[in-house]
């Protein structure tokens, strides 16, 4: 049995994994598919504190690195299923039946894609799900922003600090928006509106350079080719990784719900990273996540064993 089971190695379940292993907890990562997660289809991340550029596979990597050096098991297995309840926590995967004493989820979250064609092929080369990450990639370029909600709206407002123009297309013809920022899109002269349309396809040669997009009341298809490459950003939701977890934990629309220490709302079940509810998902905010999980996860059972240091109960 493993004192500390982390499941998926994003930012968030690598750093969990670091900081068990250093802990000296027997620590095992459980990941279905690449270690990093979302960023490991990004080609630069450059706001990670400490370094300049990195590419979000290596940032990944080297994480994954250092877990490895205290220790840390990684296993490649899908989850099925899982039994939080109880002392002995057990993790269902497709392979092999894992148990511990503590739990620290870190599945993570996808951002809706659009489904149309060329979006998968393209993604790092035109097409980005984050604007934090890449608008300054489209300094005096052309940006095309797709969704309605404050999400596309308040990241089409600040792609229009870097980009030349910011094309939002919206499949209805008003905004879900709020209206604070619905006025300060409408008032950007850099940003314009395509009403009532999605993009059908995605081209280009190496990056994105060309899109049909398809008038949902008409039917009608305009192309758009240009010399420049340009920007696709797409921002209709996000979905959390959890439905493994339906049911046994307290969720919001999918989402987990953790305290400040990254608890859940069963013992000795943690969360960590874009699965959880809150404001910021971003892979430094994700990896601080896993660090005060595996933190609190060590005092837990050291609580449970009861060999947790006088100093610091509280
Ligand atoms: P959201 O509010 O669910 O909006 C998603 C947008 O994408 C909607 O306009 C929706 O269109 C569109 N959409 C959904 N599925 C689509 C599809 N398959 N194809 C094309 N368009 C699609 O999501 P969000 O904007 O990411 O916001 C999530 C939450 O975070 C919200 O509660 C939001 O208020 C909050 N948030 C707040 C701020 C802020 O306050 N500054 C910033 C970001 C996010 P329809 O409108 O037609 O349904």
């Amino acid at each position: 049995m493993y004192d500390l089971i982390v499941l998926g190695a994003g930012p968030a379940g690598l750093t969990a994994g670091l900081y068990g292993a250093r802990a000296k907890l027997n620590t095992l990562v459980i990941e279905k598919a690449v270690e990093g997660g979302q960023i490991s289809s990004t080609t630069d991340v450059e706001n990670y504190p400490g370094s300049l550029m990195v590419s979000g596979l290596e940032l990944a990597i080297t994480i994954k690195s250092q877990a490895e050096n205290f220790g840390t098991e990684f296993v490649m297995d899908e989850v099925i299923d899982v039994e939080l309840e109880g002392k002995v926590k057990k993790v269902i995967c497709k392979e092999n039946v894992y148990e511990a004493k503590v739990i620290i989820i870190a599945t993570g979250a996808h951002p809706r894609k659009i489904g149309c064609v060329g979006e998968d092929e393209f993604i790092g080369r035109g097409v980005s799900y984050c604007a934090t990450c890449d608008a300054a990639f489209y300094q005096d370029l052309d940006v095309y922003v797709v969704g309605g909600g404050d999400s596309a709206v308040d990241e089409a407002l600040f792609i229009s600090k870097f980009a030349k123009n910011v094309y939002i297309i919206h499949r209805r013809d008003e905004l879900r928006a709020s209206k604070s920022l619905q006025d300060r899109a409408f008032k950007n002269k850099k940003i314009h509106f395509i009403w009532n349309s999605a993009i059908e396809e995605i081209k280009g040669d190496k990056i994105v350079n060309e899109i049909s997009i398809k008038n949902l009341k008409t039917g009608e298809i305009t192309n758009i080719s240009k010399k420049e490459p340009f920007g696709i950003f797409v921002f209709i939701g996000y979905v959390p990784a959890t439905k493994v977890f339906e049911g046994k934990l307290d969720m919001e629309d999918g989402y987990i719900l953790t305290d400040n220490n990254m608890k859940t709302s069963v013992e000795g079940v943690f969360a960590a990273g874009d699965l959880r509810v809150k404001e910021v998902r971003q892979v430094v905010t994700a990896t601080s996540d896993g660090a005060i999980a595996a933190v609190v996860a060590e005092k837990y059972i050291a609580e449970q064993e009861g060999t947790l240091y006088e100093g610091f109960k509280n």
